[in-house]
């Protein structure tokens, strides 16, 4: 079977590497792809926006299967365009996207679905939104509607700043993904990541897992796409997974279907849980990143079945994806500077020795290759990830390879995994 893989980072290299050991897998085709993939796949220069570039290539390809790594080819379409010429694909339509792509439609279809979620309002008027902040105490969360590559939202810890927020997101602070806005009650409690498989009629679980979005150890400093990720995460136990497939993705689904916008793909539910339960922070509409490193990494079972039914249809024929490694943590290292502008061109050497180390996988997200080095391209731009027993083994493991990882220009956080450690 022939494989198009959509994107470029570290996700997409996890899920090349993870279909690789498929023996159903013939060939696998990544478009761009980067030079981990490359080392798995044949890379074509098609950048994952380009949504006539993909219908394209996938004409001349014909593959079996195509999976969008991420969301804005997607909610442009891009799968709506590939189903229109007969090639399957995993990853939601444009009208299921939504979930992802319009805040505002999401919080309005969970109000109409009583999904649990904070309480919220939409606006594109500020003074009706600013006299709305009066029915919250601080802080205030608000959000651009649109996508805004993971910076849309903003925690206002006054007043007085929610007030000035609102006149700049309303003002075109995030281009047109601002010119509505969400704001909502502020939710205290643990986030986790929920992935479900689905097919538009069934959805079926396949794990949990937590990141670390903030720059800086302790969790501190400004939002990041993800500086780490480990699964399982404790808090998502067999018993929380299941409330959570009850009460958020089995009516997100139905009421998907009823609104005529069949959920295809990988739903990710951010979630954010309290004593009294699990509540959704957001929707995404495919795998997060870097926390489909984590589930690849520990993910025994081929998966190539579940994401082929999750395309076509079927998937409550086919078996639970559930024979895991028990733990893995995946560590980014990231670019001097990110996530401001990060510094470029350095060329990164140990890979190889670092890969060695047992249990470890080293994913690429922005590198590129020149002669035979492989030099740092981007923000994020290695994801070492590791597989073990224990978590403190994994994490111990992980960064046994940053370590023999020689690239001055990189940093990482020191801490990946310690609210779940601490637990333990
Ligand atoms: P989002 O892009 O909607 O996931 O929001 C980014 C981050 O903002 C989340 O991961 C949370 O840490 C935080 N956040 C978003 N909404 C809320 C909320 N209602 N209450 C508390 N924190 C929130």
């Amino acid at each position: 079977m022939k494989i198009l893989i959509v994107g470029s980072g570290g996700r997409e290299h996890s899920l090349a590497w993870r279909l690789a050991a498929s023996k159903r897998v013939t060939e696998i085709v990544c478009a761009p792809g980067n030079p981990g993939m490359a080392a798995l796949a044949r890379c074509e220069p098609v950048n994952a926006d380009d949504v006539e570039g993909q219908v394209t290539l996938a004409k001349r390809e014909r593959p079996n299967l195509v999976i969008v790594g991420p969301e804005a080819p997607l909610v442009a379409g891009l799968a709506d365009r590939l189903r229109a010429i007969d090639v399957p694909v995993f990853g939601p339509s444009a009208r299921a996207a939504i979930l992802e792509g319009s805040k505002a439609y999401s919080k309005d279809f969970m109000a109409r679905h009583a999904i649990p979620t904070a309480a919220h309002g939409c606006f594109s008027d500020p003074s009706v939104a600013k006299a709305f902040l009066g029915r919250f105490s601080a802080p205030y969360v608000l959000k651009a509607d649109g996508l805004a590559a993971g910076k849309g939202v903003v925690i206002a810890q006054t007043r007085r700043e929610a007030e000035d927020e609102i006149d700049a997101m309303l003002a075109g602070k995030f281009g047109t993904a601002s010119a509505r806005i969400v704001i909502e009650e502020f939710m205290a409690g643990e986030e986790a990541s929920f992935f479900a498989l689905c097919d538009g009629e069934t959805a079926v679980a396949l794990a949990g897992a937590q990141d670390h979005k903030r720059v800086g150890e302790g969790d501190t400093g400004p939002n990041t796409g993800g500086m780490g990720a480990y699964s399982p995460a404790p808090i998502l136990d067999e018993a929380m997974q299941r409330r959570v497939m009850e009460e958020i993705v089995a009516p997100t689904l139905q009421g998907m279907k009823a609104e005529g916008r069949p959920y295809r793909g990988v739903l990710f539910v951010g979630l954010m849980i309290d004593k009294t339960g699990p509540r959704v922070v957001e929707y995404n509409c495919r795998f997060g990143d870097p926390e489909c490193q984590v589930i690849m990494a520990r993910l025994k079972d081929d998966p190539l079945p579940q994401l082929l039914a999750c395309a076509t249809g079927g998937l409550d024929g086919c078996a639970r994806l559930e024979r895991f490694t028990d733990h893995a943590v995946s560590v980014v290292m990231a670019g001097a500077g990110y996530p401001g502008d990060s510094r470029k061109g350095g060329v990164i050497g140990g890979l190889r020795q670092a890969g060695g180390v047992p249990g470890v996988t080293i994913f690429h997200g922005a590198t590129m290759s020149r002669d035979d080095e492989i030099i740092a391209n981007g923000g994020r731009v290695l994801n070492v990830t590791a597989i073990a027993p224990t978590l403190s083994e994994a994490v111990a493991r992980a960064y046994r390879a940053v370590d023999l990882i020689d690239w001055p220009d990189g940093f990482c956080r020191r801490d990946i995994g310690w609210r779940a450690l601490e637990r333990s």
